[in-house]
């Protein structure tokens, strides 16, 4: 791998991408923004561009990252919301400033300062949590089928049928799966 850290997982969702950046939650997690430096890359693929990260802003953006996991997972089994991670989201939200932007292509863009800090980002990512766990968004939240990974993602799909938080990784691998257990089977006992 050319940086030598884990890749990023990145999906059309802001706010479920950002929480992708813990994978494998219920299996070997892996964290895949290890260095202050590694949020600041994964926060500019975003367009959330800022200067510095220092140690404890890597802190709440973990914090955050958590808190939007365990709101997402609750909204998507239909739980009440906790309170806790609903505080922190807000006030990841409220602490930062950023301002909608709309694109000659009639789209929404988050604009950051030139001085943006990291809790300028933060505060987008709160914003579009807030939006698809309060349903503003069409789609709807649900859990990965994958039984080490179980991540909330957004299903914006048509029929509303996805059962994977991403195609290429979980989805595949259990693809991969059943495919050898149904080999295993047709080949008999062979071992
Ligand atoms: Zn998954």
């Amino acid at each position: 791998m050319r940086t030598g850290f884990p890749d990023f997982r990145l999906g059309n969702v802001l706010a479920t991408s950002f929480t992708a950046t813990l994978t494998e939650r219920h299996g070997d997690a892996v964290e895949r923004i290890p260095t202050p430096k590694r949020l600041v890359d994964w926060l500019a693929v975003y367009g959330l561009v800022v200067d510095s990260c220092a140690d404890a802003q890597l802190e709440l953006a973990r914090e955050l990252r958590e808190s939007i996991a365990l709101a997402a997972t609750a909204a998507a089994l239909g739980d009440a919301l906790p309170a806790p991670a609903v505080q922190v989201i807000n006030d990841r939200s409220v602490q930062g400033r950023a301002a909608a932007i709309l694109t000659p292509e009639g789209k929404r863009q988050w604009q950051l300062g030139p001085d943006a800090r990291v809790e300028d980002a933060l505060s987008v990512i709160a914003a579009d949590a807030i939006e698809i766990i309060a349903g503003e968004r069409d789609g709807k939240l649900a859990l990965c089928a994958s039984p080490t990974c179980r991540a909330a993602f957004f299903d914006a799909s048509q029929s509303r049928t996805r059962k994977w938080c991403d195609m290429n990784t979980c989805g595949n691998r259990q693809k991969k799966a059943r495919f050898n257990a149904s080999r295993r089977k047709d080949s008999g006992p062979a071992e």
